[in-house]
């Protein structure tokens, strides 16, 4: 695989593209915390002007919560995936909500217990998924860790998603790539050429989606390796990207 630095821009964006965007480190700078970000002037514009240009064929696809994305994306209401996917909602604005399941509130609590003793560690419930933090204090990391894993086997249809700083407990088959997959089976997404655009190991489930229905997936940053063929520097330049396309 070509080192990031090299991967072209993507094109200008076209009339018949499904543009799938992720959220923070693509659209938004990363900040301390998930609600320390900040929405850049002219970025909520130029997602209306691209919305209408596409035929209403834009989505979000975010870690974060629907209502999270709408607090900050307001007035719009984009069709999006909230939670990597657990929560969807498409362009006819009906949303499939999560089903939180009881024994995911029993671990809930056991990691509650645990993130007590180290002060500094955050227990997040975002009702089907739960993240498990020790940003705030590392010495917490084993004790998290080996509480997720021994929970998985009664938590069976779930699964561990690491990351930096956090363990996050969510349910099998929902990634971002499933996501998209599932918006690009439905109006207005489907037989359209399909962008996506992301800045993380996660996307890259959605790289591979967009790839193999001979789209294309654009990285952000410089993260390596990865299969996107097109590159964006920072948050920012995929908003001078947008704006041009908008
Ligand atoms: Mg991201």
């Amino acid at each position: 695989m070509d080192a990031p630095a090299h991967l072209p821009p993507p094109p200008a964006i076209a009339d018949d593209w499904a543009l799938f965007l992720d959220v923070d480190g693509t659209l938004l700078a990363i900040a301390g915390t998930p609600d320390a970000v900040r929405v850049p002037p002219g970025l909520i514009d130029a997602l209306a002007s691209l919305q209408q240009r596409l035929d209403g064929a834009l989505a979000l696809v975010s870690g974060r919560r629907l209502a999270q994305l709408d607090a900050l994306f307001a007035p719009l209401k984009l069709p999006a995936a909230g939670l990597h996917g657990l929560e969807r909602r498409h362009a006819d604005n009906h949303i499939d909500p999560p089903t939180p399941p009881s024994l995911l509130a029993v671990f809930h609590r056991k990691a509650e217990l645990v993130a007590e003793r180290y002060p500094g560690a955050l227990v997040e419930d975002k009702d089907s998924t739960i993240a498990l933090h020790w940003r705030g204090n590392p010495h917490a990391e084993q004790a998290l860790r080996e509480l997720s894993e021994a929970a998985l086997p009664w938590l069976h249809d779930y699964r561990l998603q690491p990351g930096d700083g956090v363990i996050e407990v969510r349910p099998v088959g929902t990634d971002k790539g499933d996501a998209i997959a599932a918006l690009l089976d439905e109006a207005p997404f489907a037989g359209r050429h399909a962008v996506f655009v992301g800045d993380d190991l996660t996307d890259e489930h959605g790289f591979e989606v967009v790839l193999d229905r001979g789209g294309m997936a654009v990285l952000v940053g410089n993260r390596q390796p990865s299969r996107a063929r097109h590159r964006l520097h920072d948050p920012a330049a995929v908003l001078a990207w947008l704006a041009a396309g908008a």
